[in-house]
């Protein structure tokens, strides 16, 4: 599962949005992010993890990072069809 509950995972996007407003681009390709955007715009905002959590990652905050949901999902794209859920994108 991609976050434990969806309180957390408000939670965390809330955090790593701030970051955001503050100037931190996408993880993955570098680029600025529009916090106006919304899912499932390719270039919306979603939540990444450094470790993805179907490989034992946690949703500690220190290992969370802002992407766009094209990268993410690009990145997480996978036969188990985590794809969207894993995203926190769908705030
Ligand atoms: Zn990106």
């Amino acid at each position: 599962m991609p976050f434990a509950t969806s309180t957390i995972r408000e939670r965390a996007r809330r955090r790593v949005a701030v970051r955001v407003r503050a100037g931190e681009p996408c993880a993955l390709c570098r680029e600025p992010i529009d916090l106006s955007l919304r899912y499932p715009d390719p270039l919306s905002f979603t939540v990444d993890h450094v470790v993805p959590t179907n490989r034992g990652g946690t949703d500690d905050y220190e290992q969370l990072r802002p992407a766009h949901f094209r990268c993410n999902r690009t990145r997480s794209d996978g036969p188990d069809g985590t794809v969207g859920r894993n995203s926190g994108a769908l705030g």
